[in-house]
């Protein structure tokens, strides 16, 4: 099947690249960019195709500020800061969780927000920060956790709340002169939650072809064919490659449970700066649970160990670069010594070319 496709995807840009000088889709989701990377079909299809990755990896645009919030929180006496481990080498203004961990700091990874709370029910003597990473798919499960531990009266648990949205990025991308994209693959797991709605501006405000896909070879590989069926025939919408999992309406349980807890609040996404309504805050009747009431009122802000300049992640992730095209890709920035954030998560950009596409 997946030969198939590509035969029919390569077919199809040989006639669209007749009259244009070559097509970009972007993969907004960090799965997907592994996913592409690693079954190697940004290598198998024609060249004029070209792939490009997206804002979709939360590590990656978590920003040194809110990096440096987090081990502030891991310096107040008898605090426990809770973490998924991707989150542990991303670097800050100066230095990591992991370096604070091995410090002395009491940094603990996690597997779910609710494995936390447990800890928290455990040790009643100390305060438990939760690092509250991620996109519209871990926010429910924060929110879910924080409902749980108000129900079960557990006071020492609380969020630092960093999540981000996803549809106000790709407006803020498809707004963008600078950056062309003639599609997008739209994220699987997002979209289970948020469903299709969500994206159909992008059609009706900047007529912009839109696939949700899953994330085996054919998944992608249909959703790539479905998008250039859909700009040679100039018919933009949003299709849905995955529907064993995504329905238009997503999933309301989950939907709730974000209204509920969570308000939607202007966000800094690093290496791309302010957009508005992309990210979430607690609400007001929820404030207890939130971690910025405990934070040292001068978050310490030293200075960079590296020109801020020197890492592109922000490039990167706006698809206007590939990460070959930074200077430090793989000389001075590996996996094992990251500069930025696309190199050290598992979902990020650099990562997948690193270890995939060198
Ligand atoms: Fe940043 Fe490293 Fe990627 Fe360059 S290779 S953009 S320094 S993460």
């Amino acid at each position: 099947m997946a030969r198939v496709l590509l035969e029919r995807v390569n077919e199809a840009v040989n006639r669209l690249s007749s009259n244009r000088p070559g097509i970009n889709l972007m993969e907004v989701c960090g799965t997907h960019t592994m996913a592409i990377s690693s079954s190697g079909i940004r290598k198998a299809v024609d060249p004029r195709l070209r792939l490009v990755s997206g804002p979709g990896c939360p590590v990656c645009v978590t920003t040194p500020k809110e990096i440096d919030q987090a081990i502030a929180l891991t310096q107040i006496p008898n605090t426990v800061v809770l973490t998924f481990g991707d989150m542990m080498r991303v670097p800050g203004s100066d230095g990591s969780l992991l370096e604070a961990k091995a410090r002395g700091a009491d940094v603990r990874v996690v597997y779910s927000p609710r494995d936390g709370l447990m800890m928290a029910q455990r040790e009643p003597q100390k305060s438990f920060v939760l690092i509250g990473v991620g996109f519209e798919t871990t926010a429910p499960t924060v929110a879910a956790t924080v409902i749980e531990a108000r129900v079960r009266r557990i006071k020492n648990f609380s969020v630092l709340p960093l999540f981000k949205l996803i549809p106000p990025a790709l407006d803020f991308i498809a707004s963008s002169p600078e950056i062309n994209i003639d599609g997008f693959i739209l994220p699987g797991h997002v979209s289970t939650v948020i469903g299709t709605q969500p994206y159909e501006f992008l059609v009706k405000r900047y007529r912009i072809p839109c696939c949700v896909t899953g994330f085996d070879t054919v998944d992608i590989l249909s959703g790539i064919l479905i998008l250039l069926h859909q700009i040679e025939s100039e018919t933009p919408g949003v299709a849905n490659e995955y529907r064993r999992s995504v329905r238009q309406e997503g999933n309301p349980q989950a939907k709730g449970l974000m209204r509920r807890v969570f308000r939607k609040v202007t966000a800094e996404w690093r290496g791309i700066g302010r957009i508005k309504n992309s990210g979430l805050e607690f609400k007001h009747s929820f404030l207890q649970f939130d971690a910025r009431w405990k934070l040292p009122p001068k978050t310490q802000n030293p200075k960079p160990k590296i020109q801020k300049s020197s890492c592109r992640c922000g490039e990167v992730m706006l698809g206007l670069i590939v990460p070959t095209g930074c200077p430090l890709f793989a000389r001075v920035c590996t996996p094992e010594k990251p500069f930025g954030p696309c190199m050290v998560s598992s979902e990020g950009a650099c990562a997948a070319y690193y270890k995939y596409e060198r």
